[in-house]
């Protein structure tokens, strides 16, 4: 990256009080800039914690959301507003009221990569690492509904003696790997486990060596003895990865998993977002202080 982008951002961060948190899939060179590196919830609840008046989520539009809900003194800025999760728009809060009307008294639990909008109408969130115990959690429920992601619900449902009634939204980026590509890198690299993202299909999960959120999977490679990894998620996965594990080896199934929307923004566009403190995100006060709560409530859940 160019040294006097790097100084401009020096600069610019100083001025604006501001903290540029990046999602791990985001491109090599905005990991590069970024003073904190996670999924969303984990970077949104880290970002609660520093004294920063502007943070810039790298990432997309449901992310930056999710640190606006919970960070509600601060300005929060995505540099490329159209940056967006097309799972997340799969699913509206008219849909989840729908929910609401179709199963009355069934917990609707959200991933978080959802709207705030559809947070909001939600019962609680949850996150790829945490949907297992969310479910349990309704203890006096025999039923309960997930959305927007069915991989996700899938997975789930195979973990619980609870019903798991389902949205059919989806990542394309995950619902893009089929089995065979999957037993194709495995036969290439035998020695290797096959870490694998929840929100892939279940026929990609029974290959699996471990099921594991990005969190999880940085985790599982930095702990593990072994050398070598086949990795089910998004590629951005792969910086981190690299750079806390310089002798390990990691390999992709041929069909690459590249989520465009994750790819948009540059360093350029970082320095504008805070030269002119736009694009901002902001999230009306009532809908808000809703899923505000749905995300507290898993937050309860330990
Ligand atoms: S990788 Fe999938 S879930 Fe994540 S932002 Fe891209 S489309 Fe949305």
């Amino acid at each position: 990256m160019k040294d006097d982008i790097k100084q401009q951002l020096t600069e610019l961060k100083a001025e604006r009080k501001a903290v540029i948190l990046a999602h791990n899939y985001q491109s090599a060179e905005i990991q590069e800039i970024a003073d904190m590196l996670g999924d969303s919830l984990e970077l949104s609840r880290k970002a609660s914690a520093v004294d920063a008046e502007v943070i810039v989520f790298c990432g997309v539009a449901f992310m930056a959301e999710t640190a606006a809900v919970l960070n509600p003194g601060k300005t929060v800025l995505l540099p490329r507003r159209e940056a967006g999760c097309p799972m997340a728009d799969m699913i509206t809060p008219e849909d989840v009221i729908g929910i609401r009307k179709e199963y009355p008294g069934v917990p609707i639990i959200t991933y978080v990569n959802s709207t705030a909008a559809v947070k909001a109408e939600s019962t609680v969130c949850c996150t790829s690492a945490n949907v297992l115990q969310v479910v349990e959690s309704f203890r006096d429920a025999d039923t309960v509904y997930l959305a927007p992601d069915q991989n996700l619900a899938k997975y789930a449902a195979r973990h619980t003696r609870k019903k798991v009634l389902h949205w059919n939204g989806y990542c394309p980026i995950h619902h893009n790997l089929l089995a065979e590509d999957v037993v194709k890198v495995k036969r290439a690299h035998p020695e290797a486990p096959f870490l694998a993202h929840p929100e892939c299909r279940p026929e990609v999960l029974d290959l699996a060596d471990e099921i594991r959120s990005t969190s999880g999977m940085l985790r599982f490679v930095r702990e593990s003895s072994l050398n070598a990894f086949i990795i089910g998620t998004e590629e951005g996965i792969l910086t981190p990865m690299q750079r806390e594990n310089p002798h390990k080896r990691f390999y992709t199934p041929e069909k690459r998993l590249i989520c465009q929307d994750m790819k948009l923004t540059t360093p350029e566009d970082v320095v504008r977002a805070l030269q002119t403190l736009q694009p901002r995100i902001t999230v009306p006060e009532e809908t808000r202080v809703k899923a505000l709560q749905a995300v507290e409530c898993m937050l309860a859940l330990g």
